[in-house]
């Protein structure tokens, strides 16, 4: 049943965004989709969607790293109006950060941090205007703690981090929350380059036992937005009991 609530999301063409877009769908919200390369596979979730719901959803493809790309595309996204985005999409990266070039550096920002702020900013006008909405962005657990071999991402998700503390803080006057949920270790493509192996060494430490899943990521997402009101400034960690 539908909801005639619009929500935005990046990254929606795989993962955990694919699993998020399936579910909001399931639950009634109108979507924008969004992913900046792999339009097959973001038009086949919506297609899906279409098929399988009575919601609207359409999608896009847009460089959530590059201001004027989102520009361009929000400006359509947000066209009706916008009850909530989701800033999903991110970039991971792995190396010693001695072997980290300043332009690999400054793309780990955009796509996983400048992004929040380039899409927040196109999206808060007309949620102001209604005294409603809500921004949902995803980080992680190594924004909490850092880690090792992950000094971009986990400096990019620490100020993913700082970002939803503070835009809460300016917005809550205004009745539009923003909330973060940080997750721990998802099976999704984002990790397809450990082996077998490196994936049990991960689920000995962490006290679950296992990632996980894409599925449980997105449940969490809509909790989040299906929370009251008074929820706000808050980074809702994921982790299995890992961090
Ligand atoms: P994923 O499977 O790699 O999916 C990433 C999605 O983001 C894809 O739809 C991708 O599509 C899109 N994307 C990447 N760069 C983009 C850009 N510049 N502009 C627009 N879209 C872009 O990753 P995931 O595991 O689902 O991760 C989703 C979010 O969860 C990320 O923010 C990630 O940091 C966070 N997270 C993941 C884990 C984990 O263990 N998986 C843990 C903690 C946090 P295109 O490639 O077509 O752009």
């Amino acid at each position: 049943m539908r909801n005639n609530k619009k929500v935005i999301l990046t990254g929606a063409s795989r993962g955990i965004g694919e699993a998020a877009a399936l579910l909001l769908a399931k639950k009634g919200y109108d979507l924008f989709l969004i992913a900046s390369r792999s339009e097959e596979a973001l038009k086949s979730v919506r297609d899906r969607i279409l098929a399988e719901t009575d919601v609207c959803c359409e999608c896009a493809l847009c460089d959530v790293g590059d201001a004027l790309s989102c520009e361009k595309v929000f400006g359509e996204a947000a066209k009706d109006g916008v009850y909530a985005l989701i800033n999903n999409a991110g970039i991971s990266s792995y190396e010693l950060m001695t072997d980290l070039s300043p332009e690999k550096w400054h793309h780990i920002m955009e796509v996983n941090l400048n992004s929040c702020f380039y899409t927040s900013r196109l999206v808060i006008p007309s949620m102001l205007k209604e005294k409603k909405g809500k921004i949902i962005n995803i980080s992680s657990v190594w924004g909490n703690v850092g880690a090792s071999m992950e000094v971009a991402y986990s400096a990019a998700k620490g100020g993913v981090n700082a970002f939803t503390k503070a835009l809460a803080k300016e917005l809550a006057p205004s009745n539009i929350q923003v909330n973060a949920a940080a997750f721990g270790f998802i099976d999704t493509k984002m990790n397809a380059h450990l082996s077998a192996e490196d994936k049990e060494v991960l689920y000995e430490e962490i006290p679950a036992g296992r990632a996980g899943s894409a599925e449980e990521a997105a449940e969490l997402i809509v909790h989040i937005l299906e929370s009251p009101e008074y929820l706000t400034g808050q980074i809702i960690t994921m982790d299995g009991g890992w961090t």
